[in-house]
This record gives structure tokens, C-alpha cells and sequence, in this order.
């Protein structure tokens, strides 16, 4: 059952290519009320589509006159969610530039498509596949992360499940007068944000935190065991 996001009318967004990853957009982007319309090649692509987005068609992403007749370019936003075939991707995404659509992602797979990407005009590039890897490597590290991004080599933002040596500690104990530069940006509990914690918060069990700093930062933090006297 789809909910509405904002008040107004939603955007219109096309998402082309209904693998693992376009499929997984147009689902959540419906649920999220937007119109979505979704094209794949294949029949079968758009005929379980169809089940969830306001419009499915078949049809080639490479084609102007199909995309034209589909008015794609009346679209807010363009998802060039195919990314195996190459040419299929760097043609739709200069076609949907050519054709003014003011927002195209495009999927990449290696850095040297994301970059063609980007010389054909799209406007934001994601690497699905880059990313997940990034993830998965920065969780092993530490155990209790969630989901991460990265914003350097050493550094980024996690977002952790509350660890039990964590738990009934105020932020105040875990990380004020630190020499860390740590920092808790919010923490979930429930389907409540508690957005800049304060130091007295208490952090619970089954909270989820987000937290930002250096990875050996981040470490030290989620193994900090009550009674020793410093974190690092
Ligand atoms: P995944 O998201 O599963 O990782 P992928 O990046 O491997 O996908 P493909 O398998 O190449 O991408 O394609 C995903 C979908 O895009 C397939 O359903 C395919 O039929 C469709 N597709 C590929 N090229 C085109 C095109 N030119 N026009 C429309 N649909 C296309």
C-alpha cells in the first residue's frame, strides 16, 4: 500500500531496466508514492512490474521514438538502472540528457563506466555493486555495524546496533572527554529519532546509533567495556 511523502503532487520517475537493482528502485519508489513508470525489454520485466508501478512498458531504453511516445522525457527524474550492457547504458543516459530530462542516474558498474556516465551528461552516478562491497568490508571490521558510508579511507559514517556492553551508558560516559573525535549524530529507537543526542541520553537495548569518525574511532567505541577507565 503506497503512503504519500510529501504534500503535492509526487514527482514522475522513470526507472529503465528492471534487474535486481531497478526493480528494487521502482518497488520502493512506488511505496514511497511516486508515479513510476518502468521500461525493460523483456516481457516478462514488465509484466510483474506492472503489479506495483503506475505504467510498465516494453520497450528498449535506447530507442527515442519509443521513449518519446512513453513521454519518459516529461519525467523528473530518469533511473538508468541497467548496467551489464554498456552501450545500452551510456546511449539511454546521453538520449534522456539530449532530450532534457533535468535528473538521470545512471548504475555503473566499474569507475570507468560511472566516468562515461558522467561525460554523457548524467547527473548523479551510483555504484550499487561498489558500494555494497565497501560495506560489507567495513562491517567485518566491526561486528555490530549495520550500514556504513564511507567518506575517506580511514573514516565514515556507521550506523550500529547497540552492542549489550553499550547499553544503560549515557553518552556522557562514552565519549565525553575523549580523545577521539567521535560523534553520536543520532540514535533510532523504535520508529523514534533522537536526533544530536544529548550527553545524558541513556542509551537502551535495541537502539540503533549513528555515529561518525575515524574507523579505529568507531572500533573502540563499540568494544568499550564499562569500568575500564578510558575508551582508546
Ligand atoms: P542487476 O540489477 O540485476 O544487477 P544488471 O546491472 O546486471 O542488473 P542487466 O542484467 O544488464 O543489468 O539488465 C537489467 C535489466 O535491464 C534486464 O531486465 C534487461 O532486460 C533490461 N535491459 C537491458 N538493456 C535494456 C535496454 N536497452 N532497454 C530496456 N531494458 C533493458
Amino acid at each position: 500500500m503506497a503512503h504519500s511523502r510529501h504534500s503535492g503532487a509526487p514527482e514522475r520517475v522513470t526507472v529503465i531496466g528492471l534487474g535486481r537493482f531497478g526493480t528494487s528502485v521502482a518497488h520502493e519508489l512506488s511505496e514511497l508514492g511516486y508515479e513510476v513508470m518502468a521500461i525493460d525489454k523483456d516481457q516478462q520485466k514488465v509484466q510483474a512490474a506492472s503489479e506495483y508501478v503506475t505504467l510498465a512498458a516494453q520497450g528498449d531504453g535506447t530507442d527515442q521514438e519509443l521513449l518519446e511516445q512513453l513521454n519518459v522525457p516529461q519525467s523528473d527524474v530518469v533511473v538508468v538502472a541497467q548496467g551489464e550492457n554498456l552501450e545500452a547504458s551510456v546511449l539511454s543516459t546521453l538520449l534522456l540528457k539530449k532530450l532534457k530530462v533535468p535528473w538521470v542516474v545512471g548504475k555503473a558498474k566499474t569507475a570507468l563506466h560511472g566516468e562515461l556516465l558522467h561525460k554523457v551528461g548524467a547527473d548523479r552516478v551510483v555504484f550499487p555493486e561498489m558500494d555494497a562491497g565497501v560495506r560489507l568490508a567495513h562491517s567485518l571490521g566491526v561486528r555490530h555495524i549495520t550500514d556504513y558510508i564511507s567518506l575517506s579511507n580511514t573514516g565514515g559514517i556507521a550506523k550500529i546496533e547497540a552492542p549489550a556492553n553499550l547499553v544503560g551508558q549515557t553518552i556522557e560516559n562514552l565519549i565525553k572527554d575523549r580523545e577521539s573525535k567521535l560523534n553520536i549524530l543520532l540514535i533510532k529507537r523504535g520508529n523514534q529519532l533522537i536526533t544530536v543526542p544529548h550527553y545524558q541520553e541513556t542509551i537502551r537495548a535495541h537502539d540503533e546509533l549513528v555515529i561518525v569518525g575515524n574507523d579505529s574511532d568507531i572500533g573502540a567505541f563499540v568494544d568499550h567495556r564499562p569500568g575500564l577507565p578510558k575508551l582508546l
